[in-house]
């Protein structure tokens, strides 16, 4: 249920109404929105519990949520989430790009990526530092060498850091240098995962399982959010169908139907999408066109010789090129970029 308070109720009334729920052995989340606070509550459905809340004075109405995904959703929370990290906004008609490697591999290969990817516009930069390899004989990342070397990059450009944690183990160790904790798609449904990154209040970004459903999708960034850290951006990034010409399939419906249904932002990886450079920059702006609040890239100094997803990353003047893309869409549409 979302208990919708009357405007001008001020925080006490607020935490009165946070009591109440929880009294009722209900959970209680607090949505603070730009016209008025809501209050979800989240549990068990027992009879008489919405009367009851309706009744207290402070209430203006009370609504049940019919989305199975209940903090994520519309109805709980009608305006834009939009998130922000150094200068990296995404959302609410800020069109936030991250760009960067796959993997951190050296020094020379993350500065050299994050200052090309600074010029040409991004504002955050992506490099992951453990890697989920389908083979263990792949390489699998520079670890907390990679970290550092991702804040040294963002201590010379401004860039904010993107980067992956894969377990619970991990997300305290990775929190300390990334400004954006992003859960791979071979993640999406580890939840203990989900639960810690909750936990940290960090800005979450949330890959789609390649095999995963909106509603599964979804419930995903719910459990993020019931830890109390309302900063998610879900990321379409590809699913697996029977066409092997690309190596995923890039759903971009996916943006419009889920900016029905939620407001959390939503950004979009072609390169993953697709895993052909060549198909990336239009991508990038159909992504644009289809309403993404951002898009996350891969782009390397020297493609041919990427320790991982070569074939897809863009050389630094395709990025700029499909920037430049891109942004005639962004400007045509209103957005800013
Ligand atoms: C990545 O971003 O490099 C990555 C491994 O992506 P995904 O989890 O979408 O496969
Ligand atoms: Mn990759």
């Amino acid at each position: 249920m979302i208990v919708v308070m009357k405007s001008g109720s001020d925080d006490a009334a607020v935490q009165r109404m946070v009591s109440r729920i929880e009294s009722m052995g209900l959970k209680a989340h607090v949505i603070v929105g730009i016209e008025r606070t809501v209050v979800a509550a989240i549990g068990e459905k027992r009879n008489g519990e919405r009367q009851t809340l309706e009744s207290c004075e402070e209430v203006e109405k009370v609504v049940p949520i019919l989305a199975p995904y209940k903090v994520a959703s519309r109805e709980a929370k009608p305006e834009p989430t939009t998130v922000q990290a150094l200068d990296l906004k995404i959302g609410g008609g800020s069109i936030g790009v991250i760009a960067g490697p796959c993997s951190v591999e050296s020094e020379e290969q993350i500065l050299s990526s994050a200052a090309e990817v600074k010029a040409a516009g991004a504002k955050g930069l992506r490099g992951g530092a453990f890697k989920p390899r389908t083979s263990p004989y792949s390489f699998q990342g520079l670890k907390e060498e990679g970290l550092k070397l991702l804040a040294a990059a963002r201590d010379a450009t401004g860039l904010a850091v993107v980067t992956e944690v894969m377990t619970p183990h991990h997300v305290e160790l990775v929190s300390r240098y990334a400004d954006v904790l992003q859960i791979g798609a071979r993640n999406m449904q580890n939840y203990h995962l989900l639960q810690a990154v909750g936990e940290t209040g960090k800005i979450v970004l949330l890959k789609r399982g390649p095999c995963a459903t909106m509603d599964e999708f979804l419930l995903a960034a719910e459990y993020v959010l019931d830890q109390g850290n309302q900063q998610v951006v879900l990321c379409e990034r590809g699913i697996r169908t029977f066409e092997t010409h690309t190596r995923f399939t890039l759903p971009l419906a996916t943006v419009p139907y889920l900016k029905e249904r939620t407001h959390l932002p939503i950004v979009v990886d072609p390169s993953h999408g697709t895993g052909i450079a060549s198909l990336v920059p239009p991508m990038c702006a159909a992504a644009i066109a289809a309403g993404a609040d951002g898009l996350i890239v891969e782009v390397h100094p020297d493609p041919s010789n990427a320790m991982s997803d070569g074939a897809q990353s863009l050389t630094p003047d395709a990025f700029a090129q499909a920037m430049d893309l891109s942004r005639k869409v962004a400007v045509a549409l209103g957005y800013e970029m």
